[in-house]
């Protein structure tokens, strides 16, 4: 069986049908998707629709929450705030009724997905590369060996084994039984980690290893819609970027 997990898709069209399309081409069996398929770009309505079809599984994340009214938004960066007030008003009720249905976590053979830290889902916590107390509070709650979580948009593989939690450099990494891992699959529609490919991973159990894949989109017409929506624009400049 290959999984494919791609997370925080944040409303971005182009970037997405990128990663369907390469996902297409590597004969996977079923795609998972982290959260956050809303929120930021112009095309959450297509977003939903296009994860509703390929998409098996998905949790939710909280800028989907915040699609729907469920969490506050007042403690949102300005831009995110602006940026979420234009995508309530243009998701149909049948789109916001789907992001409701999706449940905080997922298990599915033995693999474990939550949009943020693991501890404790309905808080959306960032488990950053260098956050060495979110960390250590995610490891201590695992209970599953292979854990996958996005939000924020920064890919990294990190794994316990009998005494230390390292960082994987390498993008392909074996999975040892009794070994835990904490996948970060970065970010399909807005990668913050310098490098402006969209990134997702793949996990392949009868390999037993995972990767990180890196997809280039046309991220141009993404932000030509984003000046035409009249979305802040910083989320425009920040794609060539990757941050
Ligand atoms: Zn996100």
């Amino acid at each position: 069986m290959r999984y494919a997990v791609i997370s925080d898709i944040h409303g971005n069209v182009e970037a997405l049908k990128a990663v369907l399309d390469d996902i297409g081409s590597r004969s996977i069996d079923a795609t998972v998707c982290a959260g956050d398929i809303v929120g930021y770009y112009p095309d959450p309505e297509q977003c939903v629709e296009l994860v509703e079809e390929h998409v098996r599984y998905s949790v939710v994340g909280n800028h989907d929450y915040a699609a729907i009214g469920r969490i506050d938004t007042r403690n949102f960066t300005f831009y995110a705030y602006a940026a979420m007030e234009w995508t309530k008003a243009n998701l149909s009720a049948d789109a916001k009724k789907y992001l409701g249905s999706l449940p905080l976590t997922m298990e599915v053979d033995e693999l474990y997905f939550t949009h943020s830290s693991p501890s404790n889902p309905q808080d959306f916590i960032y488990v950053f590369p260098d956050s060495e107390e979110a960390i250590f509070e995610a490891f201590n709650s695992l209970v599953h060996r292979v854990n996958f979580i996005g939000h924020t948009h920064w890919p990294s593989i990190m794994v316990q084994d009998d005494e230390r939690i390292v960082l994987h450099n390498d993008d392909t990494v074996d999975i040892k039984p009794d070994y835990y891992y904490l996948i970060n699959v970065g970010s399909v529609g807005q990668p913050r980690n310098f490098d402006p490919r969209s990134c997702y991973a793949i996990y392949d159990t009868d390999k037993q290893n995972v990767s990180l894949v890196r997809v280039s989109y046309d991220y141009s017409l993404t932000q030509t819609k984003v000046y035409d929506n009249n979305l802040p624009a910083f989320l425009a400049e920040r794609l060539p970027k990757g941050r």
